[in-house]
């Protein structure tokens, strides 16, 4: 299966949306996500993205994306980057230090073709 770059929506825990990149290493940005952000905004856990080709770290991208959902949404989110080895999240705006991996992860990682 080819890698591809797969996008889920957390809300109360549960996949509330997700989304597929045909190119491995760009997603771009969805007016349909958005509007899946905005209707789960009140119980929005975390936006998850995968980065099946690397890098082990948030793109120059994905630090704009997220600084634009947080003032959108008035709070910061969680975000995560699943990679084939890790889990890179960022709380409250600035990455932290290794995490569990939650339930959803191996599957983000199945549907990126890792
Ligand atoms: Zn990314």
């Amino acid at each position: 299966m080819a890698r591809r770059e797969v996008c889920f929506v957390i809300a109360r825990g549960a996949i509330v949306w997700s989304d597929v990149s045909s190119s491995p290493a760009l997603l771009p940005d969805s007016r349909d996500r958005w509007d899946a952000i905005w209707a789960h905004r009140e119980t929005l856990d975390e936006v998850a993205h995968s980065h099946p080709l690397g890098p082990d770290a948030f793109s120059p991208e994905d630090e704009t994306t997220m600084d634009a959902l947080d003032a959108a949404l008035g709070r910061p989110l969680r975000y995560s980057v699943v990679t084939p080895t890790l889990l890179i999240v960022r709380e409250h705006g600035h990455r932290v230090g290794e995490q569990s991996e939650p339930w959803w992860v191996p599957l983000l990682r199945a549907a990126s073709g890792m």
